[in-house]
């Protein structure tokens, strides 16, 4: 039998090592000259291919009540299993995986020479162009072609589309009468309008964010064109995919108080009884940015040698809820080319979802990026890049036995 693999990334890297047996000959075709170009940018150059904390809640899909078939206990134990025969030593901080080495290098290496040691055909420098549907696949690159019996589309989304990817595989989806769910930038920057922006860039500051019933924890990054860091990314999945309404975000700058917006104002009224003759600048400077501080404050016109004493009760009200319930409209997100990830993709309702073989054309395959599924920040969207590719490399390799 003769496989062709379209994308070197690592779902389909993955998909290529568990596919190749004696009785198969597998392709692994890339249009760059190298494999996994954006695997090598993942988690600033380290990679966080892994969490200790899997879970259900860290995946979506736009047909959510089918990822329990999918992210099961054994699907993860595979997986994991996997990349430790990869002879990856792994460091991990907080349940995040990286390679000790530090370097998104080690996991590529370790994929492609597995997939060598396999006997995988690499086909570098190959960009599909197109795809007719006879008998069997006849794939078109470079001007020539070749027919397959068996074709695996791994070609990613259509964000960072200078690594490669840049939304091919929902064509050919498309093309073949499957359903494309919309695709949205997701894990990605979020654009602001309040005016304070070119104000407060560069201040990085922990906050709690809130969009509808999704919350987050962790650092904010302000920054001249809005809002940045993982809390952000992990919520602006929900407002990519809901843009055309009223986004409003909650900022909660003082996250360690464990009150309600009431008891805040009384523990303000307690500190300055506390900390004597300070400003309400200074009385602030413990808790949050001081430079934050004065931003609100001017923002509010308030004088931030002011004592809070002798502050208008509305003020302090007005000051208050200002740190606690801070509302923000988002205009936009930055975009695909920003985005670290997509949501959307081939629907789930069209794949097989033990083997994420296409229900309608058999021995059409999809992994990775390509499907409708996305996870948050965390190691969790490589995690289901190899899960999928596995899967997918698994069926070929058993349907390859018995040909
Ligand atoms: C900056 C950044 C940081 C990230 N950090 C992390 C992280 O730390 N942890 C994490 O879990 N996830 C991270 N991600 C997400 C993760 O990189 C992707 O989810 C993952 O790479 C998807 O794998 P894939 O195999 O589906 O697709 P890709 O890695 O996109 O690979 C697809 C391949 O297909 C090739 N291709 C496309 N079309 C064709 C064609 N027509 N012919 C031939 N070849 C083609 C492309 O050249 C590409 O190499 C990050 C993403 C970005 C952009």
């Amino acid at each position: 039998m003769k496989i062709a693999i379209v994308g070197g990334g690592p779902s389909g890297l993955c998909a290529s090592i568990m596919a190749k047996n004696s009785n198969n000959e597998v392709f692994l075709f890339d249009k760059n000259n190298d494999f996994g170009k954006k695997l090598l940018l993942t988690g600033n150059g380290k990679c966080n291919y892994w969490n200790n904390n899997q879970s259900i809640v860290k995946y979506h899909s736009n047909n959510e009540e089918l990822l329990n078939n999918i992210i099961t206990v054994e699907n993860l134990k595979n997986t994991k299993k996997f990349l430790d025969s990869l002879g990856l030593i792994s460091i991990e901080k907080n349940g995040w995986y990286y390679p000790y080495t530090n370097l998104s290098s080690s996991v590529k290496s370790g994929l492609v020479n597995a997939a060598r040691s396999k006997g995988v055909i690499f086909k570098n420098n190959c960009e599909i162009t197109k795809i007719e549907k006879l008998d069997k696949f006849r794939l078109f690159y470079n001007e020539q072609f070749l027919d397959f019996d068996i074709l695996v589309i791994a070609s990613g989304s259509c964000c960072y589309s200078k690594t490669g990817s840049d939304g091919w595989g929902y064509n050919v989806a498309k093309n073949l009468n499957l359903n494309v769910v919309d695709v949205k930038p997701s894990l990605v920057q979020l654009v602001t309008n309040c005016g304070l922006e070119n104000k407060w860039a560069g201040i990085r500051t922990n906050v709690k964010i809130k969009y509808l019933d999704k919350e987050e924890t962790g650092e904010l990054q302000l920054t001249d064109y809005g809002i940045s860091g993982i809390c952000v990314f992990n919520i602006s999945r929900n407002i990519s995919r809901n843009l055309n309404n009223k986004n409003e975000v909650i900022i909660n700058f003082v996250p360690w108080f464990k009150g309600n917006e009431n008891e805040f104002y009384e523990y303000l009224n307690k500190r300055c009884k506390i900390l004597a003759n300070r400003n309400i600048s200074s009385l602030c400077d413990g808790f949050l940015n001081y430079k934050l501080v004065n931003i609100f404050l001017d923002y509010l016109k308030i004088s931030k040698d002011i004592y809070w004493e002798k502050l208008d009760v509305n003020l302090k009200k007005k000051f208050v809820n200002l740190l606690y319930n801070f509302k923000i409209v988002i205009v936009d997100t930055k975009g695909f080319e920003c985005a670290q990830v997509c949501s959307g993709g081939v629907s789930l309702l069209e794949l097989n979802l033990n083997t994420f073989e296409t229900l309608k054309i058999s021995n059409l395959y999809f992994c990775g990026e390509v499907i409708d599924v996305d996870g948050d920040c965390g190691g969790y969207n490589l995690s289901f890049a190899f899960l999928s590719g596995l899967l997918v490399g698994s069926d070929i390799f058993d349907k390859s036995k018995t040909n």
